[in-house]
């Protein structure tokens, strides 16, 4: 399977690539992953992709490409992979359709989590990663389970707060998100690869939202908050063609069928008259029997 997790920063997409991890047992790509490991190696790319990252700009797309072809070049992805965080604009989603297809392997599918924008804030707010093990928690909504050990140290996790989850990076990396990544929602729907998910409530939840996404033949919507279906409602009414009035015969039409829906749910007009006739004929069998 190989799937591309789409959604601004702290719509989850590190919780539950890590989530599919384990029940797909392909890895997950995660260019802000790799890019955190550069700094802090503090290789030459990691020096060159500090500032953008820092002030919540994108890296560059040449040092993100050079990555993401080496990783997918690696071993166990062969098999599949959860991309995170990439692509991130749209010359990184031609880069990627261009780079698999020449190795034969195109997206199975792209799902995008939706999650509104106060939500996102205040789960940034709240996220802390392991230091060690790179698990992902958030202190206001999945802190880490007291006596859980770290795998990689065996053990507490070391929880750390991200250098750009500040209130000020934040803010430009959803304006980012806005204007550069996006656009990609219709670049896959268009290619038919693209499934929405509501990404907010229970974490379990979600995944289950996923995997059901994932397991879907069809790239049908999984039911969406409130929220989001006035936004998907006033974008799509935006982008409808202004029409003329429909004629009236058109628009009776979903009258008519509404009170064939209500009629199909109450009982059968027949159906009264049976049940009057069996009263009836009860009265008269009690009648003679008392005459009897
Ligand atoms: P989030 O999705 O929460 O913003 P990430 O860990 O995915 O966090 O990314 C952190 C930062 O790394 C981004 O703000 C950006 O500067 C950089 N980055 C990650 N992925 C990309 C990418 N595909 N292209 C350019 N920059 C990226």
């Amino acid at each position: 399977m190989r799937i591309v997790l789409l959604g601004a920063p702290g719509s989850g997409k590190g919780t539950q690539a890590q989530r599919l991890v384990e029940r797909a047992r392909i890895p997950q790509i995660s260019t802000g992953d790799l890019l955190r490991a550069a700094v802090a190696r503090g290789s030459e790319l990691g020096r060159q992709a500090r500032e953008a990252m820092d002030s919540g700009r994108l890296v560059d797309d040449s040092l993100v490409l050079g990555m993401i072809r080496e990783r997918l070049g690696e071993a166990d992805a062969r098999k599949g992979f959860i991309l995170d965080g990439f692509p991130r604009n749209l010359a990184q989603a031609h880069a990627l359709e261009r780079l698999l297809a020449s190795l034969g392997k195109p997206l199975d599918a792209v799902v995008q989590l939706e999650v509104d924008y106060g939500e996102l804030v205040r789960r940034i707010a709240g996220r802390r990663t392991c230091a060690d093990c790179g698990r992902v928690f958030n202190v206001l909504t999945s802190p880490s389970p007291p006596r859980e050990l770290c795998p990689k140290t065996g053990a507490p996790h070391r929880l750390i707060q991200r250098p750009d989850d500040n209130e000020a990076t934040v803010a430009e990396r959803l304006r980012v998100y806005d204007e550069k990544t996006r656009p990609l929602i219709d670049f896959y729907r268009a290619r038919g690869l693209l499934r929405v998910i509501n990404a907010e409530g229970d974490v379990d939840e979600v995944t289950r939202r996923l995997t059901q996404a994932l397991g879907a033949r069809s790239g049908r919507a999984a039911p969406a908050t409130r929220a989001t279906a006035r936004r998907r409602a006033r974008s799509s009414s935006a982008r409808r063609k202004p029409t003329r009035p429909k004629p009236a015969r058109a628009r009776t039409k979903p009258a008519a069928s509404a009170s064939s829906r209500s009629r199909a749910s109450a009982p059968r007009r027949g159906a009264h008259k049976t049940l009057r006739l069996a009263g009836a004929t009860r009265r008269r069998r009690a009648r003679s029997s008392k005459r009897r």
